[in-house]
């Protein structure tokens, strides 16, 4: 049986509690444990795969193909612990399948209630991700504040989950806030306080509390938390902002919490340590020798969370450059005709994410189409890809109208459309082509030359894909395949010839890079905006734009 840690949280959303649990995660690896991660999230919706980005930020997509929370994707860029279906338990997913077990007659005439069949169904769930595998300890964040009335049977089953294994099994953290009041000039316990009462209300009193603040936590508060909130005083863990997330493991190993976390679950463990992690991941993200700007050309740019992975995978082909990868967010509704000149003029590279939906392509279409007729390293991802072929149909191969039969059914070139198998589809969660499936990829490729391999694994999220018909078309006139599904039936990656780096891909790969680990794709795409602008090659791009810029602004002031 692995031991459990249940991770909670309070006094406001926000706090950063998946970061706060990949961190632990780290911090109990570097111990050599094995360690497994688990979110458990309140909404009841099946799986976050048909919620907006705007509700509920990215859907982190795992190789077996679900489609779950973004916390599962800091679980996967710090810790090892394998990811998958069962990982991310929802309350939508509970009543599912209590609801069947019923009609199915399961329950033997009983009444079904939240306790004890919801809740039991929760722990078995609990139970099941570690089931058969050789885990140290699992990691189960709920997802919600605590006081919210939809993570009640999550907390009442961790409640019932440690009353059956045992207190020397299972432990409690609890993520607060402690807020530094300007007027008073004074660091504030009591909604942490208040917090913990309420945890106690429903029979949960956390083991271990950690303080977000801006501050330092003196020894005094510190004493003070303690004293109230009826823990021992090394167990209240400062959790101070940070100027890298991958800094938090580093600091939390400062406090001793892992020595903390060790005891209290009556565990042994071998000394380990964080070393390499600070030098090859954390000093290196802080203190970079260069450094690029890249242009994500997206629809949702103006949320933290909804290119979450995206912007993490820049940053660590950022750490594998030596560079700080400066972001530039472009709203690719706003950039027009007679914008993207002069936008896109500040950026060494060009990065058009994956989205649904016909809002925004246009201006994601000319961005693409400046990376490619002005030499600016490009990488497409999924819906990127997509806008990569329409652009190319359309102002290289003359293509008039050319488009994806998502955005219009009856384009006379439907460079992009739907599958046969798709057509029949009319649910909208889970019905995609999802998670991971191998890629052949082209020797003399950018792409090749960035994985130095053959057959790749990559996971995928969408329902359209290149159409085959136009292949020939498209090769005759520059274009490349450099990826193509494994028998060659799909087309995975597409690049342009005569440009130093025109990439795009139909998969994700952002899912698949982690800081100590950064994706090929990613890599060797910053690797490329680097080296043009440090060999000034960019500089004569600037001049060139400039001149272009200038004779647009003579026009339309003429006119
Ligand atoms: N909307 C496109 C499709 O369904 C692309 C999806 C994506 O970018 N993830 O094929």
């Amino acid at each position: 049986m692995p031991k459990h840690i249940f991770i909670t949280g309070g006094v406001v959303s926000s706090l950063g509690k998946g970061i706060a649990s990949a961190s632990i995660g780290k911090l109990l690896e570097a111990k050599g444990l094995k360690v497994c991660m688990q979110k458990l999230d309140p909404y009841i919706n099946v799986d976050p795969g048909t919620m907006s980005p705007y509700q509920h930020g990215e859907v982190y997509v795992t190789e077996d193909g679900a489609e779950t929370d973004l916390d599962l994707g800091h679980y996967e860029r710090f810790t090892n612990s394998p990811i998958g279906k069962l990982n991310n338990v929802t309350t939508g997913q509970v009543y599912y399948s209590v609801i069947m077990k019923e009609r199915r007659g399961d329950y033997l005439g009983g009444t079904v209630q939240v306790v004890p069949h919801i809740t039991d169904e929760i722990k078995e769930r609990i139970r099941a991700v570690s089931r058969g595998k050789r885990y140290d300890i699992v990691i189960s964040e709920i997802g919600g504040t605590v006081g919210d009335i939809e993570s009640l049977p999550f907390l009442e089953a961790a409640r019932q989950f440690r009353q059956e294994e045992g207190r020397e099994n299972v432990i409690f953290i609890h993520l607060t806030l402690v807020p530094f009041i300007r007027a008073a000039g004074e660091l504030k316990t009591k909604p942490t306080q208040h917090s913990v009462g309420t945890l106690r209300e429903i029979g949960i009193q956390p083991d271990i509390l950690l303080c977000r603040t801006e501050k330092r936590l003196s020894k005094d508060l510190r004493s003070k938390i303690a004293l109230f909130c009826n823990v021992d005083p090394e167990a209240v863990v400062e959790a101070r902002d940070v100027r890298s997330i991958y800094e938090v493991p580093l600091f939390l190993k400062e406090q001793g919490l892992d020595q903390v976390i060790c005891r209290y679950l009556h565990m042994e463990y071998k000394a380990g340590n964080l070393n390499d992690w600070k030098k090859e991941v954390v000093d290196r993200a802080l203190f970079p020798k260069y450094q690029v700007t890249i242009g994500v050309v997206g629809k949702y740019v103006e949320l933290q969370d909804a290119y979450k992975s995206l912007y993490e995978a820049l940053r660590h082909a950022g750490i594998a450059n030596d560079s700080r990868v400066v972001i530039k967010r472009f709203n690719s509704e706003r950039l027009l005709k007679s914008t993207v000149e002069r936008d896109l003029a500040k950026v060494d590279g060009v990065l058009v994410p994956g989205g649904f939906g016909n809002r925004g392509i246009e201006g994601k279409i000319r961005g693409i189409r400046y990376a490619r007729e002005h030499g600016v390293p490009f990488l497409g991802i999924c819906l990127g890809m997509q806008c990569a072929v329409i652009e190319y149909a359309r102002n290289v191969l003359d293509f008039k109208g050319a488009n994806s039969t998502e955005f219009n059914k009856k384009t006379p070139y439907p460079v992009i459309s739907l599958l046969e198998e798709q057509e029949e589809v009319t649910n909208l969660g889970g019905t995609m082509r999802l998670g991971s499936s191998l890629c052949e990829v082209k020797h003399d490729t950018f792409a090749y030359e960035a994985y130095g391999a053959e057959e790749i694994y990559e996971r995928h999220r969408h329902r359209y894909e290149f159409n085959n018909k136009y292949r020939e078309a498209f090769v005759k006139n520059g274009f490349r395949f450099s990826g193509l599904s494994q028998g060659g039936k799909l087309v995975e990656m597409i690049e342009v010839e005569n440009h130093p780096w025109f990439v795009a891909g139909q998969f994700h790969p952002e899912f698949k890079s982690k800081p100590d680990k950064p994706h090929p794709l990613f890599k060797a795409f910053v690797a490329k905006a680097l080296e043009l602008k440090r060999s000034g090659t960019k500089k004569e791009i600037d001049r060139r734009t400039e001149e272009v810029q200038e004779k647009v602004y003579e026009a339309s002031s003429a006119g």
